[in-house]
């Protein structure tokens, strides 16, 4: 289960990543989230051999591809960064993207957020993270990603577990 959430920008303005591993600048594509039946899965990735509730996707692209789809076809191309949730303390800036949550609680259904940085939700990856290159398969060809996995997860109340639980949406491919 997931829900997108991704933004029209100006130019010049799109957030971007860069440094570390990355050899380009890479820019904001859309953020999404995966999450379970149940608080016992829901994250993509696991820590210690188990899945956490959610896991938060920021999906970025090398600067010098136009969009998504023509970064897919290359190896260069997309960067994903990922956090992962863990039960702990109300999160404030996912609170803003989980009170839409009802608004979209069918599938391929959509709904105009107030407009809000993106930067709240996608830490800066001050300490330790994993990278890693993984291929992802679709019906007709396969893309390769770079992972980076930000190492601390990040908290999120049991109230805000219990709202994303009920929804249930398509999953991404990544
Ligand atoms: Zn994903």
């Amino acid at each position: 289960m997931a829900a997108t959430l991704s933004g029209k920008y100006a130019e010049g303005t799109c957030p971007m990543v860069s440094g570390g591993p990355l050899t380009a600048p890479y820019k904001f594509s859309q953020l999404h989230f995966h999450w379970g039946p149940d608080i016992s899965e829901g994250s993509e990735h696991t820590m210690e051999c188990r899945r956490l509730p959610a896991e938060l996707h920021a999906v970025h692209i090398n600067s010098k591809y136009p969009n998504q789809e023509a970064a897919l076809q290359e190896k260069d191309g997309v960067v994903i960064l990922a956090y992962l949730f863990v039960p702990g303390q109300a999160n404030a800036a996912l609170q803003e993207f989980v009170k839409d949550l009802p608004h979209i609680n069918k599938v391929h259904s959509a709904f105009r957020v107030i407009p809000r940085p993106v930067g709240p939700l996608v830490p800066q990856f001050t300490k330790d993270y994993f990278t890693y290159w993984g291929a992802v398969t679709s019906p007709s060809c396969s893309h390769l990603i770079q992972w980076l996995v930000f190492r601390e997860p990040i908290e999120l109340s049991p109230d805000q577990v219990s709202l994303l639980l009920p929804i249930c949406l398509f999953s991404p491919p990544y």
